[in-house]
């Protein structure tokens, strides 16, 4: 394949000639940019020794690119259209490309690293994401805390500013919240329509997550964390004393809760999404041991 994928011409010619015609349901809107996909490329700083896993390869506009880059290491591309995975293996023919076709959410992490040798090796995720799964993909990877060093991938923009969202902010919540704990984000840059065929409804952004070696805080019980995460912005109009005693998650005494905010400082009526990561991994701590004591004295 000698063409530069990412041009609308080529694009065009590529669908018409495999007779493909782009499924909306699937997300498939094609970069049609090669300085954008230059760009995250360059964002992923991709090392000699790196693994890559790519979700959604599409026609292979950023998959091009990055087989250029790759050194020693390989390239997972995992698509769930089996007709671009035809494509993909006639147009980009490389020793390095290793082409799964799957639906990711399918895919189990652990199993997936052991079967391909990846678990002692240097992995970054670099995509652009099928934008109706790119939440429920990015979390299932962060919280199972599958070692992929960095994740460079583009989202729909309001999804990427929900994930470097700090206290405060409308779009701050338990996106922001997990991002924050598993890794350090950072905005790469946002991105018109006009970059892609078709051209989708919604902004777009390039963010970057390097996994934090250590979380930001240190939580006793993790899990609870979560939960009590989950319990102050599922219900988020409400005040944290009640968000937290009437959480359908987890069961907190009221009396515990009152005990624990007060311990804090904090003011009952004040809502989760004022609370910064570390305040709440405070209260969660607090709620954790008061609520093990409660259970261990009834
Ligand atoms: N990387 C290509 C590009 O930049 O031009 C295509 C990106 S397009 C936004 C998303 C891709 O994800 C499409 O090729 C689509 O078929 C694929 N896709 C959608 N749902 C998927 C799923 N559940 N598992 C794997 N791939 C999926």
């Amino acid at each position: 394949m000698e063409e530069i994928i990412a041009v609308p011409q080529v694009t065009q010619k590529l669908l018409k000639k495999h007779r493909i015609s782009l499924t909306k349901g699937l997300g498939q809107n094609f970069l049609v940019d090669r300085g954008i996909v230059d760009e995250i490329v360059l964002a992923g700083e991709i090392d000699d020794d790196d693994n890559i896993i790519e979700i959604g390869p599409g026609i292979g506009s950023l998959t091009q690119a990055l087989l250029e880059k790759l050194g020693q290491g390989k390239l997972y591309a995992i698509e769930k259209d089996e007709r671009l995975v035809k494509l993909l293996k006639k147009i980009l023919q490389s020793e390095k490309l290793v082409l799964i076709n799957k639906d990711v959410l399918d895919i189990e992490w652990t199993a997936f690293f052991a079967e391909h040798g990846l678990d002692k090796k240097p992995v970054k995720l670099i995509a652009n994401l099928p934008y109706y799964i790119s939440t429920p993909i990015i979390m299932g990877l962060l919280e199972a805390r599958i070692p992929i060093d960095r994740y460079v991938f583009m989202v729909q923009k309001e999804v990427a500013e929900r994930m470097i969202a700090k206290p405060g902010r409308k779009d701050y919540g338990a996106l922001s919240i997990a991002v924050q704990y598993y890794s350090s984000p950072e905005m790469v840059r946002v991105i018109g329509p006009d970059v892609f065929i078709p051209q989708p409804d919604v902004y777009s952004a390039i963010i970057k997550l390097e996994r934090n070696e250590e979380p930001p805080i240190k939580q006793e019980d993790v899990d609870f964390f979560f939960r009590v995460v989950k319990a102050i912005f599922q219900q988020r109009r409400k005040n944290i004393k009640n968000a937290l005693s009437n959480a359908g998650n987890i069961t907190i005494d009221k009396n515990i809760v009152l005990e624990c905010l007060e311990e804090l400082g904090l003011d009952q009526n004040i809502r989760g999404e004022k609370l910064d990561l570390a305040t709440i991994g405070n209260l969660s701590d607090l709620l954790y041991r008061k609520q093990i004591l409660y259970q261990d004295g009834e």
